[in-house]
C-alpha cells in the first residue's frame, strides 16, 4: 500500500490543500501505509522556489511525515523535480502510442481548446492528420463517443466531461494527466485522495492507465472529498502573493 501527497508548486497553498493533506495523512495512518510526497512541477510554468518552500513549511506545521520523496526544497530541486523527467514522460507517451493509444496532433489555441466538444477538438484536428511538432502542436488522445469510466461507485462519461484531452502540451511539456499516471505507476500508489473537482481527471487517468501499463492506477482506491470553499461559497485558488500559514489549522478542517 502507498498513498501520496501531490501538490503543484504554482502558488501558495490554501486551506483546501491543507484539508487534502490532512485527509490523506489520516488515511495513511489508519491503513498503516507509507506516505510519499510528490511535487507536481512537470508543467508548473509559474514555479517559484517560495511555492515549494511553502509546501515543506506547511507539512511541517501540520506534523505530517512522509517516507518517500524530497526532504527539503534543495533536495527537491536537485533530485526530484519532474522537469528533469520530460524525456521520460515523452518516452512513456510514445510507448503508449505503440501500445495502441490513439492520439492526434492539435494546433488549436488555448481559447479554442476550452470550447472543445465531444468527438474531437473544436478545430477538427482529429481528421486533419497533423504532425506532432514540439512547440507547435499539442497531442490529444481520442476518447470515443460514449466512453464511460467507472470511478468506484461513480460513472463518468469521459467524452462529455473531458473530450479528447491533452496529453502533451503545445509548449512541449507533458500534460498533468499523463504525468500523474506515470508517477503513480512508478510510485505504486494504491490509494488516491483528491478533491471532487478532480473526479473527471481521475476518469481520464484511469482511461490512460491501460495504455501506460499502470494497472495500479486503474485499480486504486479513490477518495474524492468535498472542497473547502471561501465564505462566499467559491472555490479556493492558490495565492501568488502571500503565504497564510496557521500551524495545525489544516487538521481541524475535516
Ligand atoms: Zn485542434
Amino acid at each position: 500500500m502507498l498513498l501520496r501527497l501531490a501538490p503543484t508548486p504554482s502558488g501558495f497553498l490554501h486551506a483546501g490543500n491543507r484539508h487534502n493533506f490532512a485527509l490523506t495523512a489520516e488515511l495513511a495512518r489508519e491503513l498503516g501505509a507509507p506516505l510519499a510526497l510528490r511535487i507536481d512541477d512537470a508543467d508548473a510554468a509559474r514555479y517559484r522556489r517560495e511555492y515549494a518552500e511553502d509546501i515543506f513549511r506547511t507539512l511541517r506545521a501540520m506534523d505530517i511525515e512522509w517516507q518517500i520523496g524530497p526532504a527539503d526544497v534543495e533536495d527537491f530541486e536537485e533530485h526530484w523535480s519532474q522537469r528533469r523527467r520530460t524525456d521520460h514522460y515523452r518516452a512513456e507517451l510514445i510507448a503508449a502510442q505503440d501500445h495502441g493509444l490513439l492520439t492526434y496532433a492539435c494546433s488549436c489555441s488555448r481559447t479554442q481548446q476550452r470550447g472543445a466538444a465531444s468527438g474531437g477538438c473544436s478545430g477538427g484536428c482529429r481528421d486533419r492528420d497533423l504532425t506532432w511538432e514540439p512547440g507547435v502542436t499539442a497531442v490529444r488522445v481520442v476518447v470515443p463517443v460514449g466512453m464511460t469510466v467507472h470511478v468506484g461507485e461513480r460513472e463518468v462519461r469521459l467524452d462529455e466531461a473531458m473530450g479528447d484531452f491533452i496529453v502533451w502540451r503545445r509548449d512541449d511539456l507533458p500534460a498533468y494527466q499523463l504525468v500523474s499516471v506515470v508517477e503513480d505507476r512508478d510510485l505504486r500508489t494504491t490509494h488516491i485522495v483528491r478533491g471532487i473537482d478532480l473526479l473527471e481527471s481521475t476518469a481520464a487517468q484511469i482511461f490512460l492507465a491501460a495504455s501506460v501499463d499502470a494497472p495500479n492506477v486503474a485499480e486504486a482506491t479513490y477518495v474524492h472529498h468535498e472542497l473547502i470553499t471561501d465564505e462566499w461559497g467559491g472555490k479556493l485558488s492558490k495565492s501568488t502573493t502571500s503565504a497564510k500559514i496557521t500551524p495545525d489549522d489544516g487538521t481541524e478542517e475535516a
